[in-house]
């Protein structure tokens, strides 16, 4: 097993919150203690943002961009050699499959790359203000960067963001959510191991009340990516606008599957199926709404019903389809809803706890059918594994169906009418249509949300936009 790292990281150091304050980090596959944290509050904000800062207007500004890409690469392939050991403890931290947490800390190394190769192209322009004139810009980084990262997917929500904001120059301040700390710490040895200078990288844990609402009122930080849920995110804007800094926020989602009764129903079945159970549907763009024409709706929902009960259950070590909940609270949560759907009048046609397990925060596959979107279930983020059916007998009420949400993160549409998939992809209100495939796409395709799904655009070449300031140089040449 790989070493746990439970101190803050601050200054390329290791150091204990300075109230001497931890926290418990529980495994959610056996609800044992995994590691005690330090507990990080305002004076290790503090100290977090000073080395950031230090590391910015020192050491860091002289590194070239070139230079900075290198780095970057560097980090990519020591992590890269490292792959088990961090989806190891993501695994542990999580509760998700090794496999699926070997694909995520692989994802981080191509988030590395993608941007490792963006660092010394990221330039401004000239503009023709005709003869006697020079008129140019150029591309600034913010300074401290401040990321606020979620539980679900915790070394990949931290590299989507922290490696465009290094790329473009920046330094950042990290707060990984109090329930998965472990990753982001221990990536900070590979900061260490390849002499990237004291302060580019900080990790403060804690809790969100204490260390991650400091973070985003310090007046000293340049802007801060939020991944986490809207009503967090509304609290990060209000901070933000104390400042006046620039946000980012990646919220949450209720994205639908949309079928068409022309579609290959073996293919959906596994789309839909992968779309929701996926990560135990702990993803912002589960696919957790099914839009489907009545005409093939049962035949579908026999075949998804059948996903969900060969769907295997497990410790996440023992790489099963589908691990546990992240945790006590957050499985209170989606039985909660689970039961405002039977109460609302939905009809549960598989899932609920699981009664495999006497430890660990199991829910299995569960599937309502009799859903309207007027109910809980169909219109809150439950972020969990639970699919609500919702069927349509034309385009219009498709369209109607999937835009009547408060989100508007990501949406799948399968057909095999490529007209009416593109036609179609026009009318759905969200940042990320997936056409025949759930869950499509790579580290090049800007993601984000309409509606209350977010502000800003991660991932892609425009994500580099987020940790940048224009500068406009305007000369009289005599
Ligand atoms: P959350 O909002 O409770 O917490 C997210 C982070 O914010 C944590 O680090 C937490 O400690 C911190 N935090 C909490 N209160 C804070 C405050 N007042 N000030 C500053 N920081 C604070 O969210 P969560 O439950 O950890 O994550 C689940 C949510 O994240 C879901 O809604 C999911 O959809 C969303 N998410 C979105 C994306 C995306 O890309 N759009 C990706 C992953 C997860």
């Amino acid at each position: 097993m790989t070493e746990i790292r439970d101190q803050l990281f601050i200054a390329n150091g290791w150091t204990p919150a300075r109230n001497g304050r931890t926290f418990e980090v529980i495994d959610p596959s056996t609800e044992e203690v995994l590691a005690t944290v330090a507990r990080g509050g305002q004076e290790d904000v503090d100290d977090a943002v000073a080395a950031a800062r230090a590391a910015f207007d020192g050491p860091w500004r002289r590194v070239t961009p070139q230079e900075r890409g290198r780095l970057l690469y560097r980090l990519a392939r020591e992590l890269e050699a490292r792959i088990e050991d961090f989806a190891e403890l993501e695994t542990l931290d999580t509760g998700k499959p090794l496999s699926h947490a070997r694909g995520e800390i692989s994802g981080c190394v191509s988030y590395l790359d993608y941007y490792a190769g963006a660092a010394d192209k990221i330039h401004g322009e000239s503009i023709p203000l005709g003869p006697g004139y020079l008129n140019y810009t150029v591309l600034e980084p913010l300074g401290v960067t401040a990321h606020i990262v979620p539980w679900n997917m915790p070394l990949s929500m931290v590299c989507r963001s922290l490696a465009p904001a290094l790329a473009a120059g920046n330094t950042a301040v990290v707060k990984p959510a109090e329930q998965t700390p472990l990753t982001a710490l221990k990536f900070a040895e590979l900061f260490l191991e390849l002499g990237f200078p004291a302060g580019v990288y900080n990790v403060v844990t804690g809790f969100g009340e204490e260390a991650g609402k400091v973070l985003s009122e310090h007046p000293d930080i340049g802007s801060i990516t939020f991944t986490g849920s809207v009503e967090t995110g509304r609290s990060i804007l209000h901070a933000a606008a104390e400042h006046v800094k620039p946000v980012v926020l990646e919220l949450g989602g209720k994205s639908p599957q949309i079928i068409f009764s022309d579609t290959d129903l073996d293919l959906a079945a596994a789309e839909i199926s992968k779309g929701i159970y996926s990560n135990t549907g702990q993803y912002c763009d589960a696919g957790s709404r099914l839009v489907v024409e009545e005409g093939v709706k049962e035949p579908l929902l026999e075949k998804v019903l059948d996903h969900s009960h060969r769907i295997t259950l497990g410790k996440g070590m023992d790489d099963p389809d589908m691990g546990p909940l992240v945790s006590a609270e957050h499985l209170e949560r989606v039985l909660g809803y689970i039961a405002s759907g039977e109460q609302e009048g939905a009809t549960m046609l598989t899932g609920g706890l699981s009664g495999e397990f006497e430890r660990g925060y199991f829910v299995s596959p569960t599937v309502f059918d009799g859903v309207e979107s007027k109910m809980r279930i169909a219109r809150e983020e439950i972020f969990g594994p639970v699919l609500s059916v919702l069927p349509f007998s034309d385009e219009d009420e498709a369209a109607r169906i999937a835009n009547d949400s408060s989100y508007g993160l990501a949406a799948g549409i399968f057909t095999r009418d490529i007209d009416r998939a593109l036609r179609f992809a026009a009318e759905i209100q969200a940042g990320y249509i997936m056409i025949n495939e759930y869950f499509t796409g790579g580290m090049g395709s800007p993601f984000g949300g309409y509606k209350q799904s977010g502000i800003g655009r991660e991932k892609g070449l425009v994500a580099l936009e987020n940790y940048t300031q224009i500068k406009n140089v305007v000369a009289r040449v005599r």
